[in-house]
Formats: C-alpha cells, sequence, structure tokens
C-alpha cells in the first residue's frame, strides 16, 4: 500500500455570517457536507485539512450590530465564539474552524493586496457612490437594496440580486433604499480601489475551460459570466468595520467582505500549520503545492464568487511567481440548491425552519445529520419535512437498527457473544458475501462525486440486503437443528455490521463510534475505509451486550419541545415574549386609594394607603411629579399585587401601582366601570 500516493486535499466550506445562528438550511448546504467529504477522505487515509471560520465583516454584521447599538466587534467575536461551540456540538471535524477578524487572516489579506497590487491588478478610480445623508454614511453593497435591474425582483441587494444570482452594485439598482432608515440615498464623490478583472479573463477562461471536474451546471454559470464579461470591481468600501485596505491613499477605507473572507481558505490553513499544528511548514504544503486538491463546500448562490473571484484573486497573486510560490487554483466545488422547511423559506422573524442550536436540545444529533444527508438538496431544491423526518429515522431504524440489533443479539444469546466460524458459503451466502466486499468501493465511489445522499441511501438499501439475507437463512429455524449453520450466518451478518460501523462514521458518527464499540473496534484515527471484507472480525471475537440502537422518533414531542424553546427564546421588539402560564403568575388587582402623603426628603415619592377590599397595604411610587395628593385620594387604581415587598427610603412598599409612560406624561390606570377593590384583572 505504501507505494500508493495518498491525496493531499484542502476541504473547505463556506463562511457563514456571524451575526445569525445557522439553520438546517445552512447547515446542509456546505457545513455538514464538507464534514462528511472530510470524514470520508481521513478514513481513505490520505492527507486533510479542513477548514472554515465566521464571516464577520460586511455590511450585514455592521448593519445588525447598528441596529443593537453594540460595536461591530463585540457582535462578531460574541456570536463566533457561539457559532464555533455549535459546529462541534454538531459533531463537525474541522481542523480550524476561525473567524476573518483574526489577526492572521487580517495580515493575510493586507499582504495579499499588497502582492497583487505590485503585480499591477489594482488601480484607483473616483466614483459617485450613494450616500446616506439621514445616517451620514456611504451605502456599500448590503447597506443598500431596490429592484433588479436583470430580472426586475425587488429587494435586490447592492452587491448581489438573491433571484437571478447576477453580481451588482449598488448604482444599478432601480429605486435604491437605505437599509437602515429606508431612505432613498443621494450621489456622492468617493475614491476606491479597483481590481482589473478583465484583465484576467483569459486564464480565468482557459482555467474553468481545462477543469472539467467542475460540475457542469457551475462551468455553464461561469462561462456564461465569462463571455458577458467580467467588470471591474471596487475592492474598497467607505465602510468602518473591515480589514483597513494596505494602499497608500486608502486608509480610511476598508476591504470589501467577499474580497477578503474568500482568502480565508488560504489564511485558516497557515493559521492553523502556525498556531495549532505549530508546523508553519505545512502551510506551503498544502496550499502551494500543485498536487494538494482543493474543494468548497457552497451554496449554489456562492458559485460565482468561488469560481470567478475567488480563482482570479489566486491568478493575479501568482502572477510572476515561481512553481512552489504559487498557490494553488481551485480543484472542484460541490454547490447544493436550497432546503426549505415544510416548502417555505426559512425565516426566523416568521418563525419558519429550525435552527441548529434548538436541534441539539429537541432530538438526538444523529437523526438531523442522518435526515438532513438523506434529504440533501443535491439536484433539486428539497424541503425539510415532519412527515418525511419520521419516516426516515424509521427507514433508518428498519434497516440498519433492525439488522444490526438482531445479529448482535443473536451471538450474544445463542454464542455467548461470541463470533462463531464460518463453514462452506452457499450461493446465498456468497451474494450476500460479495456485496459486504464491494460495497465500500460502491459507496466511496458516490461520495467521491458528492453524492452525499446517493451514498446514505446507498448504504440503508445495504441493510435491507442485510435483513433479506437473514430472513432467507432464517438461522432462528436453523439452530435448532444444525448450530454451526447458525453460526456460519451470523459470522457473516457481524462482517456486516462492521462494515455500517465504518460507513455510517462520516455520516452519523455517534452511531457508528456505539456500532464499533459493541465489536471492540477502537474508534481512532486508525480506522480504514477498506478493512470492510469478508475477514475484518474475526472469530472468537467477544462482543459487547447489544442496546436498541435508536429510538423511534415521536415528531410531535420533538415539535412541541421545539415550541417551547422558540417561545422561551423569541423575540418582540427586543423584548422577551411570556408564555399564558408566566402571565397567569401576576397577581393584579384594583385597589382604593384611602390616603396619601408625601415622603420626606424624597421629591419623587408618595406613600399611600390603599386597600384591596379586605386587606389594607402601603405602596411607595413616584407619583409626586406628576399628580397632587387630593388628585391620587379616592381614586381606583391597578396593581402588582404579589411582587416581592420591598424598602424604599425605609418604607416597605407593598405592591406596584401600574401606569402608562410615555416621556414625561404619567398615567396611573383606573378602571372605567365601577368596580370594587380587591377585583382581579385577568
Ligand atoms: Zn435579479
Ligand atoms: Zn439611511
Amino acid at each position: 500500500m505504501s507505494n500508493i500516493e495518498k491525496n493531499k486535499w484542502v476541504i473547505t466550506s463556506a463562511w457563514p455570517y456571524v451575526n445569525a445562528i445557522p439553520h438546517l438550511g445552512n447547515m446542509i448546504g456546505s457545513v455538514l457536507s464538507s464534514d462528511i467529504f472530510a470524514r470520508f477522505c481521513r478514513l481513505k487515509g490520505d492527507e486533510v485539512v479542513f477548514v472554515s471560520g465566521s464571516d464577520s465583516h460586511g455590511t450585514p454584521v455592521a448593519v445588525a450590530a447598528k441596529k443593537q447599538n453594540i460595536s461591530a466587534q463585540e457582535l462578531a467575536l460574541k456570536n463566533h465564539t457561539i457559532i464555533k461551540d455549535l459546529f462541534k456540538k454538531w459533531q463537525i471535524s474541522y481542523d480550524n474552524y476561525t473567524v476573518t477578524h483574526s489577526l492572521t487572516h487580517i495580515e493575510f489579506v493586507r499582504n495579499f493586496y499588497k502582492d497583487i497590487q505590485r503585480n499591477g491588478y489594482i488601480f484607483e478610480k473616483e466614483i459617485e457612490s450613494l450616500y446616506c445623508e439621514h445616517d451620514k454614511l456611504f451605502l456599500p453593497d448590503r447597506f443598500v437594496e431596490g429592484i433588479c435591474p436583470h430580472c426586475e425582483a425587488e429587494n435586490a441587494r447592492g452587491d448581489q440580486c438573491d433571484k437571478c444570482q447576477k453580481l451588482l452594485t449598488p448604482l444599478e439598482l432601480k429605486r435604491a433604499h437605505c437599509v437602515i432608515c429606508g431612505e432613498p440615498p443621494v450621489l456622492r464623490k468617493t475614491k476606491h480601489w479597483y481590481l482589473d478583472l478583465p484583465k484576467l479573463q483569459d486564464e480565468l477562461d482557459s482555467f474553468i475551460k481545462q477543469n472539467q471536474l467542475i460540475p457542469q451546471n457551475a462551468r455553464q454559470m461561469c462561462l456564461n459570466s465569462i463571455s458577458e464579461g467580467i467588470p471591474q470591481r471596487a475592492i474598497t468600501r467607505d465602510l468602518e468595520w473591515g480589514i483597513p485596505a494596505p494602499f497608500k491613499g486608502a486608509e480610511e477605507k476598508t476591504i470589501y467582505v467577499w474580497f477578503e473572507a474568500v482568502l480565508g481558505y488560504i489564511s485558516a490553513v497557515k493559521e492553523w500549520a502556525e498556531n495549532i499544528i505549530k508546523d508553519p511548514s505545512k502551510f506551503d504544503y498544502f496550499w502551494k503545492d500543485p498536487k494538494t486538491k482543493t474543494v468548497f463546500f457552497i451554496g449554489k448562490d456562492n458559485i460565482i464568487f468561488h469560481l470567478i473571484i475567488f480563482p482570479i484573486l489566486l491568478l493575479s497573486y501568482n502572477k510572476d511567481k515561481s512553481n512552489g510560490e504559487k498557490l494553488i487554483l481551485p480543484y472542484n466545488v460541490s454547490s447544493t440548491e436550497w432546503l426549505m422547511f415544510e416548502n417555505e423559506k426559512f425565516s426566523k422573524s416568521r418563525g419558519v425552519g429550525i435552527w441548529i442550536d434548538e436541534a441539539l436540545e429537541a432530538a438526538p444529533l444523529d437523526y438531523w445529520r442522518f435526515t438532513l444527508i438523506y434529504n440533501r438538496p443535491e439536484t433539486s431544491d428539497t424541503s425539510f419535512l415532519w412527515s418525511e423526518f419520521e419516516n426516515n429515522i424509521k427507514t433508518l431504524n428498519d434497516n440498519i437498527g433492525n439488522f444490526i440489533h438482531r445479529t448482535l443479539t443473536f451471538i450474544d444469546k445463542q454464542f455467548n457473544g461470541t463470533v462463531p466460524h464460518k463453514l462452506e458459503f452457499d450461493e446465498i451466502d456468497k451474494k450476500f458475501i460479495e456485496r459486504i466486499n464491494s460495497i465500500s468501493y460502491e459507496i466511496g465511489e458516490s461520495i467521491k462525486a458528492f453524492k452525499l445522499r446517493k451514498a446514505l441511501r446507498d448504504i440503508v438499501n445495504f441493510g435491507k440486503e442485510g435483513n433479506i439475507y437473514l430472513n432467507e437463512k432464517a438461522p432462528w429455524h436453523l439452530i435448532k437443528k444444525d448450530k454451526e449453520a447458525a453460526g456460519n450466518v451470523f459470522n457473516i451478518c457481524i462482517q456486516a455490521v462492521y462494515a455500517f460501523g465504518i460507513l455510517l462514521s462520516p455520516f452519523i458518527p455517534g452511531t457508528s463510534e456505539k456500532i464499533l464499540s459493541y465489536l471492540n473496534v477502537p474508534t481512532s484515527k486508525d480506522l480504514k475505509w477498506d478493512s470492510i471484507n469478508e475477514n475484518a472480525v474475526k472469530e472468537g471475537l467477544k462482543i459487547k451486550k447489544p442496546e436498541p440502537l435508536f429510538q423511534k422518533l415521536d415528531v410531535q414531542e420533538i415539535q412541541d419541545k421545539l415550541q417551547k424553546l422558540k417561545e422561551q427564546k423569541s423575540n418582540v421588539g427586543g423584548k422577551e415574549l411570556v408564555s399564558y402560564d408566566d402571565f397567569k403568575k401576576l397577581d393584579i388587582r384594583v385597589a382604593l386609594i384611602e390616603s396619601v402623603e408625601k415622603v420626606p426628603k424624597a421629591d419623587k415619592l408618595y406613600k399611600m394607603s390603599i386597600t384591596l377590599g379586605a386587606e389594607k397595604r402601603t405602596v411607595v411610587a413616584g407619583l409626586a411629579e406628576h399628580y397632587k395628593t387630593e388628585e391620587l385620594k379616592g381614586k381606583k387604581i391597578v396593581i402588582l399585587a404579589n411582587l416581592e415587598p420591598r424598602k424604599l427610603r425605609g418604607i416597605l412598599s407593598e405592591g406596584m401601582l401600574l401606569a402608562a409612560v410615555d416621556g414625561d406624561v404619567v398615567s396611573v390606570l383606573t378602571p372605567d366601570k365601577n368596580i370594587p377593590p380587591g377585583a382581579k384583572i385577568e
């Protein structure tokens, strides 16, 4: 085996925006798919570095931070930590999940652009740009929305139209408006630094044409864009939040987020080499060796940036560099279509969808991983459906769970937990053994072609074949007359159990570990994809006492849990929603004010004696600047009656008076009908 050269991979997933927790659609689009591929390559014995990170710069983060009234850096780094932790919980096996606001990345990007400028691909130009007079800032990219000039879609963003995927500039938008205040912007002069994309058009064209691996639809999209002519694009922005542009005279500007985030694929490997494995030479080893294969897992809206902008950046950097100095061009991309949720678009504001934090609290991780891949939007948009989720897990259990459990319990009970030995094979045995011997190759070919959905479905089918084999051989009858013949069947079945342990490992690693632990196989780096065969498990091996692998999925229960989580977390105008049960805890009652007096040495406070019918209380309230004592005496008011009593200026206040407040105007609530003190508000 040692004479076969190992593949060397840089595997990446698209960088999620740091201002939102990813939802299931984001998860399957790039993150989970790339993890499966990386895990597979490691099992094949390839050298892998698997990286991604949080995209922390750019207008979406700046806009979100502005709305929340905190600094963009604070928002970005806080959310990055949350997302990184969630990916860990989803068992995404990144070698480095970093953030574009890291020192390594910032320094790398600045040096990279200095090189490109030296190579003659950067020029300056004064242009007119959209400016919001209300917010006093330029409106780059997503700070502005309007109507798409190509497809007339509304709410096209200043950098790209979601509907037709075309790249845009803010000035192309029709009826543009500022996303912060909604006002139409004005034109104002500003200077920007441009990347001379047309200069590299021919080189890009031949790169795309030569790379036959790139999926047909993506290639075609790129070739169309190239033949339409690639425009020059500004790489600087009048935006505070971002990587400071390294060009002389551009000190106030930052680099457009899309022109630096893609470079994170490179800097994340640099950071990994320098800071994580502490072997800086590994950076060149991966990114500057033409034998390395880079693969990018992205959503379909990202194709242009990965196959046009990114290669052009690399080509302009590589100019005049010798081999060994050049950064390698993309080897392949795997782009997915959209995942919908019950046939709707995911939407936080409308509460449509499941987010990756709440998913983990509602059902076991491997159920989510399984169902997402099982319905991966590989060739067309798919939808997460509750009914399918339930069916998918049932399919997993019926075909794989049952086969494994039947095999292990039989060996446990009938053979004292010891793998029995084999006999001569008959035709039925041979047929199933052939499957065992060929399954890893077959599934591997699908994964290599990024057909993850097919791969997983074929693994499930293999489970189906296992059950058919068992039923055909009926060892539970066989054992009554010929124990050795029954043992032979289970020697074969245990090889298939081992196969599932390996085959499922990229997809549902937790389950795989459990399966292999029954066979006392340590789940270490030494697991090998190609170790699956008819002799993988030796006779005489002691197995562990099995338990069922999967539970029946109660979709209603999961939906209830999610609903509860949403209630706990959901926001209306930035405030937490309370449930009806929460509201019921409040005891709000009508009270009659019997007497009012000023609290000595407190300008604002009144001490009031009130009655709730049977019960008298003292309440202190800050009303002295708004009501005269005689205006309050004899008034029926509304109080929160079960609030913990607290002392104000030495006086114990036993309730809170409710009032409407608008700036300086304070108005106590009062019932508009004659209703006795003590009446409950509900
Ligand atoms: Zn459009
Ligand atoms: Zn504005």
